[in-house]
């Protein structure tokens, strides 16, 4: 039997994405094992994101400061706002540096097997941001799985009437990718090659 604290770490590792907990248990082992070096760096970097990061409230990223680096830069363009998935998919998108404008997280994608309806995701806070006027164009950069496609249309619909561009990645992304997966010139180039929507 492994100890209390050793099973609670472990539980709660084996809750991370990609980790089962026969890989949890190995990994709390790997650290026990190395108390000085990793375990100690791990604990700093958790208490440091603990205490130093927060949720943009404008666009859902997270970063040191709240509105976010990227949604308070006057380099960037407001007129532009590109809609993505997970906070993930704005950093793969942020790497390939194509793109000038700023972001909107929807916290996910529309799925009525995991019961994700509209209401659980942003889209009303970014229908109330375009509402808000001042912005051009809407990149929607769900990914190019079927959710991801039906998230898509839905915002393009809610939007349809507002003056707005709507324009998607263009295809040529992987059916059943996932943006975060792709290398840096293949998403800048589904960005470069952005189409309109209907
Ligand atoms: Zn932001």
């Amino acid at each position: 039997m492994a100890s209390q604290e050793i099973e609670t770490l472990a539980g709660a590792l084996a809750r991370l994405p990609g980790l089962g907990p026969r890989s949890a248990r190995r990994a709390v082992l790997w650290l026990v094992k190395r108390r000085e070096t990793a375990l100690r760096q791990l604990v700093s970097a958790l208490q440091e994101v603990q205490d130093k990061l927060v949720e943009c409230g404008t666009c859902g990223n997270v970063d040191t400061q709240n509105p976010c680096g990227i949604c308070t830069d006057p380099r960037r363009d407001q007129r532009s706002l590109c809609v993505v998935e997970d906070v993930a998919d704005l950093w793969a998108l942020d790497r390939a540096k194509l793109f000038t404008g700023r972001y909107h997280v929807l916290g996910g994608r529309l799925s009525a097997l995991d019961g994700v309806g509209p209401e659980d995701l942003s889209i009303g806070i970014l229908l109330e941001r375009v509402r808000q006027g001042g912005i051009d164009e809407v990149v929607l950069a769900t990914n190019a799985t079927l959710e991801g496609q039906t998230t898509a249309h839905y915002i393009a619909e809610r939007l349809e009437g507002m003056p707005v561009r709507i324009t998607q990645l263009a295809h040529g992304l992987p059916v059943g990718g996932e943006l975060d997966y792709l290398d840096e010139g293949t998403l800048a180039q589904a960005l470069r090659a952005r189409r309109p929507v209907g």
